[in-house]
């Protein structure tokens, strides 16, 4: 194609300009958007909405639907208008370097054993960036915060997980309050995405025999900075309609289907990865949803090697970690014996073992036959190293799990716990971030879970940080009634010429967050069952409150969907009118702006059910204080003076009562402590005390609660014994 001539480009673009064709421009532009490193450097994200402001809002931040709709000319003509050329030639050349650099990372001098034998680390969901719909809540979003601290740390390892083409549901409210919910298409040109290239140079298809047939999946690859994450796809011939739909939705279907889809997971990427021609050395079991994965290993082995089943059991189990992931027990998949003798009946053929051994393999009594087959157990017995995801969630689930191991004392059974952490980069406001660049030492972002270097940021100016806050503050309403405004059109609501939007929370007013899951244990009415009480807090003229929500219910979780109605009709009721607002579609998008923008964030699980929660740590990261019940990563965060607690721990057998209890709490630590300490004000305004207590927030939790810091956790506590565990446990047999 021919240079296309544009206008004339400003001064210090001119070199740049004339050295590279519009088409070269373009590939460097669609390059970028290939690996979704760019989605955790605001310059790169920044450079993509710069492109098309507009557009960028209505595509899900989608720089390939955006770099599509775009010739090269077009391209071109735009960044010259906007002095793009130097920033799209810096970005392209800092993620060359970034996928070049191999030596000189932590990975290179700290993880040598892994070398040729990655991690292969599996997840039936990954929350990367929203324009990548393949996640449902915060499992997906530690798993993407998982690989992408691996990627800056340059750790050997490999991401499996499944491509769901209509991935979650996108949630509306309807004009009663009630939630529906919507399935869209995804198209894979559409998505950083290409066909994952086996040894003979195809795309890699594998197949999992059935009692019932075989099932068939292809392979797709993302590429997340240096990590490669491989997703099966079912959409292919040779499968029936009904199995070509099998991965469509994320945790959609019945039973069936759910273990149709583990199996595909756990059996099928073990095959992918074999297909690849990658050999791991360690493999890291994210929730049991791919605790078949081991299974595979065990033949692969016997069949190499010529083991016996126990002896290729005992071998896979020393490199297989497991991580378990919730303390509720409706949250571990269990199966009839019928269903997994149709799904794995013929790899235990070839395995040599009998249905009834098989079945004891996920039975904590592994002779009684009314116990249904549960991955958590499998993956229990199948790994050598197990860890819950927070200090009490590993003694929790030492004790729910105690029964499997009856011999030993509650201390030694063997789970351990590495609390987990979220990745700063993707969840730390670009001014807040310039800030941090100000305070810390220049190369802070590589010593992201080191405290020390954290210490630096109680010498903040307490103006600036202020100041940026408030600047984040007045985004996140911004976005809260544009998108409140939305809302309303689509709903066909009586237009007042978008007074009730406009007069929709007031900056100078203390503003709560609340969004997750809207599962029952996370009581998102605890607030609403004192709301005499509330209202009275929330209308103090001098010291007003304001509520934003957000958050899914399960499709079939009617309790949920009929909290989400209550809340989001309390808008109506006079008392909060203005004041209280439910945002839809909870995704990372919207969990972004919120945790970037609220003054504190709420968490009210009924304790001790909140395995770890992570949002509270993105908060943290922006300024926001946490308001929480003592549970999951909060009570082991919370030093008396970063934040709030919610009463003091304990709890009650009986729901009821703790509820109760905890709501009356909760009331009081806004009365007798938040909202008195925002609203105590220097001579310049400042709320002085709620300030420091925003810098010990920071400079204590951040560090710990990153995923640099759980990433190092693994590989120091798990990964690199994993994989050199087989030679110094075999060496004692
Ligand atoms: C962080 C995050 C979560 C997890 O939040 P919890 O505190 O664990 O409930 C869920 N969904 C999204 C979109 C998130 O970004």
């Amino acid at each position: 194609m021919s240079q296309v001539v544009v206008g004339p480009p400003k001064k210090i673009e001119r070199q740049n300009w004339t050295e590279i064709t519009p088409q070269a421009l373009y590939d460097k532009c669609m390059a970028l958007a290939k690996n979704l490193w760019w989605s955790w450097h605001p310059e790169v994200v920044n450079l993509f909405r710069d492109l098309d402001p507009v557009k960028w809002r209505k595509i899900d931040h989608n720089p390939i639907v955006l770099l599509s709709e775009m010739t090269p000319a077009q391209l071109a003509d735009r960044a010259a208008e906007m002095v793009l050329y130097t920033r799209i030639n810096q970005a392209h050349r800092r993620l060359k370097e970034y996928l070049s650099n191999t030596h000189t990372t932590w990975g290179a001098r700290e993880t040598g054993v892994l070398g040729s034998k990655p991690v292969a680390y599996f997840s039936a969901e990954f929350g990367i960036h929203e324009s990548v719909p393949i996640y449902s809540g915060g499992l997906g979003v530690l798993s993407g915060d998982h690989i992408k601290s691996a990627s800056s740390l340059a750790v050997p390892l490999v991401a499996v997980g499944l491509y769901y083409d209509q991935g979650y549901f996108k949630q509306h409210l309807d004009s009663n309050g009630y939630q529906q919910e919507e399935y869209q298409d995804t198209r894979v040109e559409n998505l950083p995405m290409e066909p994952a290239i086996g040894i003979d140079g195809d795309q890699v298809t594998i197949s999992i025999d059935t009692r019932n047939g075989a099932l068939h999946a292809k392979v797709w690859l993302l590429n997340v900075g240096r990590i490669p994450l491989y997703l099966l796809d079912c959409d292919v011939e040779g499968n029936s309609p009904q199995d070509r739909e099998l991965t469509s939705r994320l945790y959609g279907g019945d039973m069936r289907t759910r273990i149709r889809q583990e199996l595909v997971l756990g059996v099928g990427g073990v095959k992918a990865l074999r297909a690849l021609g990658i050999m791991p050395g360690v493999y890291h079991l994210n929730e049991g949803h791919s605790a078949f994965a081991p299974l595979e290993v065990i033949r692969q082995r016997m069949a190499d090697d010529g083991l016996s089943f126990d002896e290729s059991l005992r071998e896979v189990a020393h490199h297989t970690v497991f991580t378990t992931h919730t303390p509720v027990p409706a949250g571990h998949d269990r199966f009839p014996a019928n269903l997994v003798e149709e799904h794995l009946g013929p790899l235990r053929d070839r395995l040599g073992i009998s249905s009834a051994q098989l079945m004891g393999l996920g039975r904590v009594e592994p002779q009684n036959e009314l116990e249904p087959f549960c991955m958590t157990v499998i993956g229990l017995k199948l790994s050598r190293r197990a860890n819950a995801v927070s200090a009490l969630h590993g003694d929790v689930s030492r004790r729910m799990w105690a029964h499997l191991w009856p011999w030993r004392v509650e201390e030694e059974i063997p789970i351990g716990h590495i609390t987990n952490g979220v990745h700063i980069p993707s969840w730390l406001a670009y001014p807040m971030h310039l800030l941090f660049d100000r305070v810390l030492r220049s190369d802070w972002q590589e010593w992201m879970g080191d405290s020390k270097v954290w210490q630096a940021f109680y010498d903040v100016d307490p103006g600036e940080l202020w100041e940026t806050h408030s600047d984040l503050k007045n985004r996140l309403l911004d976005f809260v009634r544009r998108r409140a405004g939305r809302q309303a059109r689509r709903r066909n609501e009586p237009e007042d010429g978008g007074n009730a939007v406009r007069a929709l929370l007031d900056p100078n007013a203390l503003t709560i967050g609340f969004a997750r899951r809207f599962a029952t244990y996370k009581r998102a009415d605890l607030f609403f069952r004192q709301l005499d009480a509330l209202a009275q807090l929330m209308n103090d003229p001098q010291r007003p409150v304001q509520l934003i929500f957000a958050g899914k219910a399960h499709p079939a979780d009617e309790p949920g969907k009929h909290l989400i109605k209550t809340i989001e009709n309390l808008r109506h009721d006079p008392r909060f009118a203005g004041r209280l607002v439910f945002i839809e579609d909870y995704d990372i998008n919207v969990a972004r702006h919120l945790v970037q923008g609220v003054d504190v964030w709420l968490n009210t699980p009924r304790r001790p059910k909140e395995a770890s929660g992570t949002s509270g740590m993105k908060a943290v990261l922006n300024g926001g204080l946490n308001l929480s019940i003592l549970d999951g990563w909060w009570a082991e965060a919370y030093n008396g003076k970063n934040g709030f607690a919610i009463g003091d721990g304990r709890q009650h057998v009986d729901d009821e009562i703790t509820d109760t209890r905890d709501a009356a709490n909760l009331i009081k630590a806004l009365r007798d402590d938040v909202i008195p300490l925002y609203y105590d004000r220097d001579a310049d305004g400042l709320p002085r005390r709620w300030i420091d207590m925003m810098v010990e927030s920071i400079a204590t939790l951040a560090p710990r609660f990153s995923a640099h810091r759980m990433v190092t956790d693994y590989v120091n506590k798990c990964y690199l014994v994993a994989a050199g565990g087989l030679s110094s446990d075999m060496s004692g047999k």
